[in-house]
Protein backbone atom coordinates (compact mmCIF):
# COMPACT_ATOMS: atom_id res chain seq x y z
CA UNK A 1 0.00 0.00 0.00
CA UNK A 2 0.98 3.23 -0.86
CA UNK A 3 0.09 6.57 1.59
CA UNK A 4 0.96 9.26 -1.00
CA UNK A 5 1.45 12.69 1.35
CA UNK A 6 1.83 15.71 -0.12
CA UNK A 7 1.76 19.67 0.52
CA UNK A 8 3.65 23.00 0.54
CA UNK A 9 6.87 23.37 2.67
CA UNK A 10 6.48 23.30 6.30
CA UNK A 11 2.69 21.73 6.04
CA UNK A 12 4.39 19.44 8.69
CA UNK A 13 4.58 16.21 6.16
CA UNK A 14 7.58 15.31 7.52
CA UNK A 15 6.89 14.77 11.21
CA UNK A 16 3.38 14.21 10.30
CA UNK A 17 4.52 11.06 7.62
CA UNK A 18 7.08 9.45 9.73
CA UNK A 19 4.81 8.90 12.68
CA UNK A 20 1.93 7.77 10.25
CA UNK A 21 4.80 5.30 8.76
CA UNK A 22 5.95 4.23 12.65
CA UNK A 23 2.60 3.90 13.47
CA UNK A 24 1.75 1.34 10.65
CA UNK A 25 4.98 -0.37 10.27
CA UNK A 26 5.29 1.40 6.56
CA UNK A 27 8.77 2.49 5.19
CA UNK A 28 8.78 6.10 5.15
CA UNK A 29 10.60 7.92 1.76
CA UNK A 30 11.25 12.17 1.96
CA UNK A 31 11.13 12.60 -1.63
CA UNK A 32 12.26 16.02 -1.08
CA UNK A 33 15.25 15.02 0.13
CA UNK A 34 16.42 13.32 -2.83
CA UNK A 35 15.92 16.71 -4.85
CA UNK A 36 17.90 17.92 -2.07
CA UNK A 37 20.82 15.50 -2.19
CA UNK A 38 20.78 16.37 -6.31
CA UNK A 39 20.88 20.20 -5.29
CA UNK A 40 23.48 20.14 -3.06
CA UNK A 41 25.52 18.07 -5.10
CA UNK A 42 24.96 20.60 -7.93
CA UNK A 43 26.51 23.12 -5.57
CA UNK A 44 29.64 21.37 -4.29
CA UNK A 45 30.27 20.94 -8.21
CA UNK A 46 30.39 24.22 -8.60
CA UNK A 47 27.44 24.45 -10.46
CA UNK A 48 26.06 28.28 -11.51
CA UNK A 49 21.73 27.35 -11.06
CA UNK A 50 21.05 30.86 -11.08
CA UNK A 51 18.21 30.92 -14.04
CA UNK A 52 18.07 30.33 -16.63
CA UNK A 53 20.26 27.32 -16.64
CA UNK A 54 23.03 26.86 -18.96
CA UNK A 55 23.27 23.97 -21.05
CA UNK A 56 26.21 22.63 -19.60
CA UNK A 57 24.54 22.71 -15.71
CA UNK A 58 21.42 20.83 -17.06
CA UNK A 59 23.69 18.40 -17.85
CA UNK A 60 25.34 18.07 -15.42
CA UNK A 61 22.54 18.02 -12.73
CA UNK A 62 20.79 15.22 -14.93
CA UNK A 63 23.74 13.41 -14.77
CA UNK A 64 23.98 13.64 -11.00
CA UNK A 65 20.50 12.54 -10.65
CA UNK A 66 20.39 9.67 -12.96
CA UNK A 67 23.64 8.32 -11.87
CA UNK A 68 24.45 9.45 -8.20
CA UNK A 69 22.94 6.59 -5.87
CA UNK A 70 20.43 8.22 -3.33
CA UNK A 71 20.45 6.17 -0.15
CA UNK A 72 18.44 6.43 3.56
CA UNK A 73 19.55 5.27 6.42
CA UNK A 74 19.05 4.91 10.74
CA UNK A 75 19.95 6.87 13.13
CA UNK A 76 20.11 5.02 15.88
CA UNK A 77 17.23 3.83 17.95
CA UNK A 78 15.37 5.32 15.00
CA UNK A 79 11.96 3.64 13.56
CA UNK A 80 12.22 5.19 10.37
CA UNK A 81 15.27 6.08 8.42
CA UNK A 82 15.91 9.49 8.25
CA UNK A 83 19.73 9.73 7.38
CA UNK A 84 20.12 11.12 3.48
CA UNK A 85 23.42 9.81 1.53
CA UNK A 86 24.91 10.68 -2.16
CA UNK A 87 27.17 9.08 -3.97
CA UNK A 88 27.71 7.28 0.08
CA UNK A 89 28.62 10.68 1.42
CA UNK A 90 26.20 11.26 4.56
CA UNK A 91 24.63 15.10 3.46
CA UNK A 92 21.48 14.96 6.21
CA UNK A 93 22.75 18.18 7.69
CA UNK A 94 23.68 19.67 4.47
CA UNK A 95 20.63 19.75 2.50
CA UNK A 96 19.18 21.83 5.17
CA UNK A 97 20.76 24.83 4.89
CA UNK A 98 19.56 27.47 3.38
CA UNK A 99 21.63 27.17 0.59
CA UNK A 100 20.52 23.68 -0.26
CA UNK A 101 16.98 25.69 0.16
CA UNK A 102 17.76 28.29 -2.38
CA UNK A 103 19.19 25.84 -4.77
CA UNK A 104 16.60 23.00 -4.55
CA UNK A 105 14.13 24.78 -6.72
CA UNK A 106 15.59 25.24 -10.06
CA UNK A 107 17.03 22.04 -10.18
CA UNK A 108 13.52 20.21 -9.10
CA UNK A 109 11.78 22.03 -12.23
CA UNK A 110 14.11 20.42 -14.42
CA UNK A 111 11.93 17.45 -16.39
CA UNK A 112 15.03 15.44 -16.53
CA UNK A 113 15.93 15.69 -13.03
CA UNK A 114 11.99 14.60 -12.26
CA UNK A 115 12.07 12.21 -14.28
CA UNK A 116 15.11 9.79 -12.53
CA UNK A 117 14.26 10.69 -9.66
CA UNK A 118 10.51 9.48 -10.16
CA UNK A 119 11.85 6.24 -11.40
CA UNK A 120 13.75 5.51 -8.28
CA UNK A 121 10.73 6.63 -6.33
CA UNK A 122 8.99 4.03 -8.19
CA UNK A 123 10.92 1.12 -7.31
CA UNK A 124 11.20 2.25 -3.72
CA UNK A 125 7.30 2.50 -2.91
CA UNK A 126 6.58 -0.99 -5.56
CA UNK A 127 9.36 -3.05 -2.90
CA UNK A 128 7.03 -2.26 -0.30
CA UNK A 129 4.29 -0.51 1.84
CA UNK A 130 5.47 3.43 2.03
CA UNK A 131 4.39 6.72 3.55
CA UNK A 132 6.24 8.54 0.63
CA UNK A 133 5.64 12.38 1.39
CA UNK A 134 6.34 14.96 -1.65
CA UNK A 135 4.79 17.21 -3.81
CA UNK A 136 3.79 15.38 -6.86
CA UNK A 137 3.24 11.83 -5.36
CA UNK A 138 -0.42 11.14 -5.51
CA UNK A 139 -0.31 13.33 -8.98
CA UNK A 140 2.24 11.74 -11.14
CA UNK A 141 4.79 9.44 -8.72
CA UNK A 142 2.20 7.28 -7.61
CA UNK A 143 -1.67 8.42 -9.11
CA UNK A 144 -2.91 5.21 -8.03
CA UNK A 145 -1.97 5.28 -4.43
CA UNK A 146 -4.32 3.59 -1.95
CA UNK A 147 -4.53 7.07 0.14
CA UNK A 148 -3.19 10.58 -0.57
CA UNK A 149 -3.49 13.22 1.70
CA UNK A 150 -2.66 17.02 0.51
CA UNK A 151 -1.37 18.65 4.06
CA UNK A 152 -2.01 22.51 3.72
CA UNK A 153 -0.90 25.22 6.70
CA UNK A 154 -0.87 28.82 6.58
CA UNK A 155 2.36 29.90 5.32
CA UNK A 156 3.03 32.29 8.81
CA UNK A 157 2.30 28.90 10.99
CA UNK A 158 4.48 27.13 8.43
CA UNK A 159 7.37 29.89 8.72
CA UNK A 160 6.92 29.49 12.62
CA UNK A 161 7.35 25.65 12.80
CA UNK A 162 10.39 25.70 10.51
CA UNK A 163 12.00 28.70 12.17
CA UNK A 164 11.00 26.47 15.75
CA UNK A 165 12.24 23.45 14.26
CA UNK A 166 15.61 25.20 12.78
CA UNK A 167 16.50 26.48 16.41
CA UNK A 168 16.07 23.47 18.04
CA UNK A 169 18.45 21.63 15.71
CA UNK A 170 20.90 24.48 15.72
CA UNK A 171 20.26 25.05 19.38
CA UNK A 172 19.78 28.41 19.40
CA UNK A 173 16.63 30.71 20.66
CA UNK A 174 13.74 31.83 17.55
CA UNK A 175 14.67 34.69 16.10
CA UNK A 176 11.81 36.94 14.50
CA UNK A 177 14.77 37.82 11.79
CA UNK A 178 15.25 33.90 11.21
CA UNK A 179 11.24 33.69 11.08
CA UNK A 180 10.94 36.33 8.63
CA UNK A 181 13.39 34.73 6.59
CA UNK A 182 12.16 31.48 6.47
CA UNK A 183 8.58 33.13 5.02
CA UNK A 184 10.05 34.67 2.53
CA UNK A 185 11.79 31.50 1.52
CA UNK A 186 8.91 29.89 2.00
CA UNK A 187 6.09 31.77 -0.20
CA UNK A 188 9.26 31.83 -3.06
CA UNK A 189 9.18 28.06 -3.09
CA UNK A 190 5.26 27.67 -2.91
CA UNK A 191 5.21 30.25 -5.66
CA UNK A 192 8.20 28.26 -7.56
CA UNK A 193 6.57 24.29 -6.79
CA UNK A 194 2.78 25.90 -8.08
CA UNK A 195 3.60 27.55 -10.79
CA UNK A 196 6.70 25.64 -12.69
CA UNK A 197 5.07 23.58 -16.05
CA UNK A 198 6.31 20.07 -14.73
CA UNK A 199 4.76 18.35 -11.67
CA UNK A 200 3.67 21.40 -10.18
CA UNK A 201 2.26 21.07 -6.88
CA UNK A 202 -1.26 20.36 -6.69
CA UNK A 203 -3.83 18.27 -4.45
CA UNK A 204 -4.45 15.08 -6.38
CA UNK A 205 -8.85 15.53 -7.07
CA UNK A 206 -9.02 11.98 -5.35
CA UNK A 207 -6.79 13.37 -2.52
CA UNK A 208 -8.01 14.09 1.49
CA UNK A 209 -7.20 17.73 2.48
CA UNK A 210 -6.10 18.63 5.79
CA UNK A 211 -5.41 21.41 7.20
CA UNK A 212 -3.12 21.32 10.04
CA UNK A 213 -3.22 24.99 11.13
CA UNK A 214 -4.08 25.37 14.99
CA UNK A 215 -4.40 21.75 15.49
CA UNK A 216 -2.44 19.07 16.89
CA UNK A 217 0.16 16.60 15.08
CA UNK A 218 -1.17 13.64 16.94
CA UNK A 219 -4.84 14.29 15.59
CA UNK A 220 -3.60 14.55 11.91
CA UNK A 221 -1.41 11.31 12.31
CA UNK A 222 -4.63 9.88 13.92
CA UNK A 223 -6.64 10.76 11.03
CA UNK A 224 -4.36 9.22 8.23
CA UNK A 225 -4.09 6.07 10.40
CA UNK A 226 -7.69 5.65 10.58
CA UNK A 227 -7.91 6.55 7.08
CA UNK A 228 -5.09 4.03 5.92
CA UNK A 229 -7.48 0.94 7.97
CA UNK A 230 -10.45 1.93 6.15
CA UNK A 231 -8.83 1.58 3.13
CA UNK A 232 -7.26 -1.15 3.93
CA UNK A 233 -10.17 -2.88 5.32
CA UNK A 234 -11.85 -2.18 1.89
CA UNK A 235 -8.99 -3.49 -0.26
CA UNK A 236 -9.09 -6.91 2.13
CA UNK A 237 -12.81 -7.21 1.58
CA UNK A 238 -12.25 -6.54 -2.06
CA UNK A 239 -9.55 -9.31 -2.34
CA UNK A 240 -11.93 -11.59 -0.55
CA UNK A 241 -14.68 -11.32 -2.52
CA UNK A 242 -12.61 -11.73 -5.55
CA UNK A 243 -11.57 -15.13 -4.04
CA UNK A 244 -15.30 -16.32 -3.46
O1 LIG B 1 9.87 18.73 1.06
P1 LIG B 1 11.03 19.72 0.97
O2 LIG B 1 10.64 21.10 1.36
O3 LIG B 1 12.26 19.23 1.65
O4 LIG B 1 11.37 19.74 -0.60
C1 LIG B 1 12.39 20.56 -1.10
C2 LIG B 1 12.06 20.99 -2.52
O5 LIG B 1 12.09 19.83 -3.38
C3 LIG B 1 10.67 21.59 -2.74
O6 LIG B 1 10.66 23.00 -2.55
C4 LIG B 1 10.37 21.24 -4.17
O7 LIG B 1 10.94 22.21 -5.05
C5 LIG B 1 11.12 19.95 -4.40
N1 LIG B 1 10.28 18.75 -4.38
C6 LIG B 1 9.62 18.42 -5.53
N2 LIG B 1 8.90 17.26 -5.63
C7 LIG B 1 8.81 16.44 -4.57
C8 LIG B 1 9.46 16.77 -3.36
C9 LIG B 1 10.17 17.96 -3.30
O8 LIG B 1 9.68 19.17 -6.50
N3 LIG B 1 8.13 15.30 -4.70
Amino acid sequence: MIIAIDGPAGSGKSTVAKLVAQRLGFAYLDTGAMYRAVAWRAVQDGLDLSEPLAASALERIRVIAAEEAIDFGYLPGEPVASQVFIGGQDVSVQIRTPEADRAVSPVSADPGVRQALTSQQRNIGRSRDTVMEGRDIGTVVFPDAELKVFLTASAEERAQRRAIQNAARQGTSFSEQEYERILADIQRRDNYDSSREVAPLAAATDSVELDTTGTTIERVVQQIVDLAGQKQGHKQLGQQRGAE
